[in-house]
């Protein structure tokens, strides 16, 4: 059993649709795939049409959160949410915020870096991108990359888009413990992804996990490209003391990011595990 729980299609910052990524999921030998865009289930029904028999679809999101004590002040956390009711309300309501708290940050990077003398501009970047769509710094990193501005989305990121940047801007995301409970109350799990990539900013201390698994985390992503050995040895280490379910998964953006879809995998006993765990209805396709 091949099972890659974290993926992206062109519904947020992927590139492949959600039907040509789950093809491409089937062709990686994977049994099992979650489409997990960010704060958005547009891809879902898509996929779910496409899926190939053989292959099993969780329907899933990446949630923009915040813990707003990281110890030591804020840091961005990702929250992946699975198996939740697409339609509960509070979840809708928080994601349509959220995209609009994603369009407006968005146009004020453009414009700083128009102001700096840079070839884009924010009325016309904006325009370009569908309303619905959870715009990020990828879609503007491979807007640089066809002005010539930068070669790769990578060196988007390295030189102009990262956290340290000067034309980065935080967004207020949801708390942590707010989207904790709205998945659980949507009947859905969550794990935390990535709580140890060091390269895109500050992480969370280990105590916030403690407290995050009091308040109904089911899962720590241990196997994450992002993850250095010695930070998969301690969050594994980490999550066998809170009996938290352990997740290994690609992160897959298309060719956003140069990782391959199935690069890395979660073990199928740490998936019945969480599969155990949610309680809504849109289960396993
Ligand atoms: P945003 O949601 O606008 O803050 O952008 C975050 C997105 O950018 C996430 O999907 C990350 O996976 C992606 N990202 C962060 N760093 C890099 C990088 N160095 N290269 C490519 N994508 C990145
Ligand atoms: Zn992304
Ligand atoms: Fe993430
Ligand atoms: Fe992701």
């Amino acid at each position: 059993m091949r099972i890659d729980l974290h993926t992206h299609s062109d519904r947020s910052d992927g590139t492949d649709e959600p039907a040509e990524l789950m093809r491409v999921a089937a062709e990686a030998g994977l049994d099992v795939v979650a489409l997990t865009d960010h704060d958005t289930t547009a891809g879902w029904v898509e996929a779910a049409e496409a899926r190939p028999d053989g292959l099993r679809l969780v329907r899933g999101a990446e949630l923009s959160c915040e813990s707003p004590d990281g110890r030591g002040g804020r840091v961005s956390v990702h929250i992946l949410a699975y198996l939740f009711d697409p339609e509960h309300p509070a979840l809708l309501t928080e994601q349509t915020r959220l995209r609009g708290e994603r369009r407006e940050r968005l146009t004020t990077m453009v414009g700083r870096m128009a102001a700096d003398g840079y070839p884009v501009d924010p009325e016309t970047f904006m325009a370009g991108l569908p309303p619905e769509l959870p715009a990020g710094r990828p879609h503007l990193a491979r807007a640089l990359v066809e002005q010539g501005v930068v070669d790769s989305v990578n060196e988007a990121f390295a030189k102009l888009l990262n956290n340290s940047s000067r034309y980065y801007i935080p967004r207020a995301d949801t708390p942590v413990s707010v989207a904790l409970e709205m998945i659980a109350s949507a009947g859905g799990v969550c794990v935390f992804a990535h709580p140890f990539a060091r390269r895109r900013g500050r992480i969370v201390e280990p105590s916030v996990i403690i407290d995050l698994a009091v308040e109904g985390l089911a899962g720590v992503e241990v196997d994450h490209p992002d993850h250095a050995p010695e930070d998969r040895a301690a969050l594994r280490a980490l999550a066998a003391d809170l009996n938290l379910v352990t997740t290994g998964s690609s992160d897959y953006h298309g060719t956003n990011k140069t990782t391959p879809i199935a690069a890395e995998t979660t073990a199928p006993d740490m998936f019945d595990r969480l599969v155990a765990k949610a309680t809504a209805t849109p289960v396993l396709g």
